[in-house]
């Protein structure tokens, strides 16, 4: 259990943190090279090997989050694809009733996420954990991703924390590792990020591999 006494502010990462990867990994790996190679008249093997490579080009940025960038890079609507498996987007196991306990602790509690604002309102939308959330952030608003220091700089800026009392939760080591260079003191990893994956090898980072681990369960 966490020393629940030593931390102010909560930083939750959104996608394979609180929700269940398996949506966005079945999106980009089979749901849109599908798409893609029905519009284009590719094999969708094809599609796969030529979507993947652009993909990994983008990997860290704020491009690779960005839905406008897709869409008009691949010359389609990824957001009327994403609505087409939105029925895949879910809370991973005991989210809800720990975002419950949190909203009614003395904590303050942000969704901090890379998720572009399209994709964002979309999952706000299917899954109401914004209801737990004192308030809501996009790293496209602060123009750089978790990934990189100017965006906790200008987090910060914008709505102060303090780095010795902040924890965040993130199942992206690269994200971990930012926010420990710039210094943020508490930092958590998730096991399991996608429930059709199996639990990563232990790394870096301390990893959750259930939400009843962090606080007492009614
Ligand atoms: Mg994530």
């Amino acid at each position: 259990m966490l020393k629940w006494d030593d931390i102010e502010t909560v930083l939750l990462d959104m996608d394979g943190t609180l929700l269940d990867l398996h949506f966005d990994n079945h999106f980009w790996l089979e749901h849109l090279p599908l798409k893609f190679a029905q519009l284009n008249g590719l094999t969708l093997a094809v599609a796969k090997t030529q979507l993947y490579e652009r993909f990994a080009k983008e990997r860290g940025t704020l491009n690779w989050y960005c839905v406008d960038f897709w869409s008009d890079t691949l010359k389609l609507d990824v957001i009327a694809l994403k609505e087409e498996v939105s029925h895949l987007i879910g809370l991973r196991p005991n989210v809800a009733p720990f975002l419950d306990w949190l909203s009614k602790s003395s904590h303050t509690c942000y969704l901090v996420t890379n998720a572009h604002q399209k994709s964002l309102s979309l999952k706000l939308k299917k899954t109401g954990i914004d209801q737990y959330l004192d308030d809501v952030f996009c790293s496209h608003d602060f123009k750089a991703p978790k990934e990189s220091q100017e965006f906790w700089f200008r987090f910060q800026k914008h709505t102060p924390f303090n780095n010795r009392s902040t924890l965040l939760i993130d199942d992206s080591d690269a994200v971990l590792k930012s926010a420990q260079v710039f210094g943020i003191k508490h930092l958590l990893s998730i096991e399991q990020p996608d429930s059709h994956i199996s639990p990563r090898v232990a790394g870096e980072f301390t990893a959750v591999s259930c939400y009843s681990q962090l606080f007492p369960l009614p």
